[in-house]
């Protein structure tokens, strides 16, 4: 065992056998309910708590199944611009594999579980606070469809702590996805200046966790592309709509290091993340940014800086291109100066490609999100310019709730005529003014301390846009916007202080009552529907949802 946890720095491979450590007492706390639907496990667990003790030894890090040998993974990284050397899973033990819902593939593994190979001075643990945060957040961000590691169950370890501030009480998540592999783990094989394991790999993400070349989008460059350029490509543009996504959504991870940017674009690895309540193009929820390296504005380029670094990792399997890529000496490794200067010149060619997709994927899907949220049936390239900016900037002046703005437009009518009846063109006339009341809440105030008229205004200047790009796209009602705008406009988003909160109780408890993390999980595995969300705790939802109110 202590060799098992004895920190060392691995020569080949990306992998070493970890085990949970023993820990005194174990308190199994909840499981997602999406996370059980998408594993194919019985959704009747809550009921049938009895029959769950294997079940939650297992996820708790009690016993390992037999026969299983768990392992951590070893990566590198670039942290906030600066190579970090070897890293790895420092508190995370990979259990096994499981098939999900749809025969997809699930790598199933445990954060918190104690020390590995690769917990280099720190302790292997994971305190409570950021384990509730880390449970709700990537299930939440699953719900409202941004691809994301998952997480299924959360386990309190009530007699560990970790010294931090002060002692924390600890906890384990039991998390999920299709692959763990990060940028970090082509940095490592870089650093160490293996190349044959830098193909190993590049051909292992291809074939298992892509599913094969077949699988991958289309490259078209002169003289052909190789499986590499698409596999390069393919985690370019992924990483693209990711990113884009969480910016529609105001949600920043604050640690957008190359160890934490999965090569299947996931959301993966939460530490002091937030969803913004306000737009703030220079928010960080980051208190140790002081560059604000990856803060709002900074967060598409910061990930391309990542991806940039993976195109020199794959250097020279994207440099290759068809002719060289099996060519002997590439894989012997005497590669002459002439072939050298060729397969530089290609990996730069691709990477300039790359950065072009990403920019073209970023937007598409940047655009097309936005464009959901609004309601509108289909986007155009000028609404960028013309009606996202300028509402963004709306909301940046006048501080009122974001992701509410967007649930209080669907709802107003621009199609009713005065007397109510509903036409197929919207209304030619309608007080903005009026509408822009309703999405100012009673004693507002922003930083500014402007006044409810002044707010209202600049609020009224962003309807009549609105308003005018309805009527430039003939086909709309205000039903047919509700439709399409009402499952990308989350009805509930858990803010920070709600996680907080759930946290605070929890600690007050010692983890005895467990009822608000367990409303908390209902409404953010259902955040577009509430009548999902049970009878129980009807003042705690209802502060909850006030949360919007700013
Ligand atoms: P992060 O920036 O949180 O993704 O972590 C960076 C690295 O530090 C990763 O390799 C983590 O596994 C490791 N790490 C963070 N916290 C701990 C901990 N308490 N014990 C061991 N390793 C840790
Ligand atoms: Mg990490
Ligand atoms: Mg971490």
């Amino acid at each position: 065992e202590s060799y098992l946890h004895k920190p060392r720095q691995l020569l080949s491979g990306a992998f070493s056998y970890s085990l949970p450590e023993a820990r005194k007492q174990h308190k199994f706390l909840t499981v997602s309910p999406n996370a059980m639907k998408d594993l194919n496990l019985n959704a009747e667990y809550e009921l049938n708590k009895e029959n769950n003790t294997y079940f939650e030894e297992i996820l708790g890090g009690q016993k390992i199944v037999e026969k299983t040998f768990p392992y951590s993974q070893a990566y590198a990284g670039f942290q906030f611009g600066q190579f970090a050397g070897q890293l790895g899973d420092g508190r995370v033990i990979n259990l096994f594999e499981v098939e999900g819902d749809n025969g997809q593939k699930f790598e199933i593994q445990l954060k918190g579980a104690g020390k590995t190979a690769f917990s280099r001075f720190a302790d292997g643990k994971a305190i409570l606070r950021s384990s509730v945060r880390e449970f709700i957040i990537s299930e939440y961000l699953n719900a409202i469809g941004i691809p994301t590691t998952r997480s299924l169950a959360i386990t309190s370890l009530t007699k560990t702590y970790a010294q931090r501030e002060r002692a924390l009480s600890c906890a384990i998540v039991a998390r999920f996805a299709p692959s763990w592999v990060r940028v970090g783990t082509f940095d490592l094989y870089r650093a160490r200046g293996d190349r044959k394991g830098l193909r190993k790999m590049a051909d292992y993400c291809i074939e298992h966790v892509f599913g094969g070349e077949g699988k991958l989008g289309d490259v078209v460059i002169d003289g052909g592309a190789t499986k590499y350029d698409k596999l390069y490509l393919e985690i370019v543009r992924r990483n693209a709509r990711t990113t884009a996504m969480c910016q529609v959504y105001g949600f920043l991870n604050g640690v957008l290091n190359t160890d934490n940017t999965s090569i299947m674009g996931l959301c993966i690895d939460f530490g002091p993340f937030a969803i913004m309540d306000k737009f703030n193009p220079g928010y960080t929820p980051n208190s140790e940014d002081g560059e604000n390296r990856y803060g709002y504005d900074n967060v598409p380029s910061s990930v391309w800086w990542n991806l940039t670094r993976l195109g020199e990792d794959l250097g020279e399997l994207i440099g290759a291109g068809p002719k060289f890529v099996n060519d002997e000496s590439l894989l012997k490794g005497n590669i002459d100066a002439e072939l050298e200067g060729k397969i530089i010149g290609r990996a730069n060619k691709v990477i300039d490609m790359a950065q072009q997709e990403y920019q073209d994927e970023f937007l598409k899907t940047y655009i097309e999100t936005f464009g959901k949220r609004l309601g509108l049936a289909k986007v155009n390239t000028g609404d960028n310019d013309e009606l996202i900016s300028p509402m963004l900037k709306m909301m940046w002046e006048t501080e009122i709730n974001y992701n509410k703005f967007f649930v209080t437009l669907s709802n107003i009518e621009f199609f009713k005529k005065p007397g109510g009846i509903e036409t197929n063109s919207p209304a030619q006339s309608h007080d903005y003014l009026e509408s822009a009341k309703k999405f100012i809440p009673l004693n507002f105030q922003n930083s500014k301390g402007w006044s409810t008229e002044e707010i209202a205004g600049k609020i009224a200047e962003f309807l009549k846009i609105y308003h005018q790009r309805l009527i430039d796209e003939s086909t709309m009602s205000d039903n047919s916007r509700l439709l399409v705008s009402k499952s990308f406009n989350p009805k509930f988003v858990p803010s920070s202080w709600v996680m907080e909160e759930v946290v605070e109780t929890l600690r007050e408890n010692k983890c005895d009552d467990i009822s608000t993390l367990k409303k908390l999980t209902k409404m953010i595995c259902s955040p577009f529907d509430e009548n999902s969300w049970g009878e129980e705790l009807p003042d705690v939802q209802k502060r909850w949802m006030d949360s919007g109110e700013s």
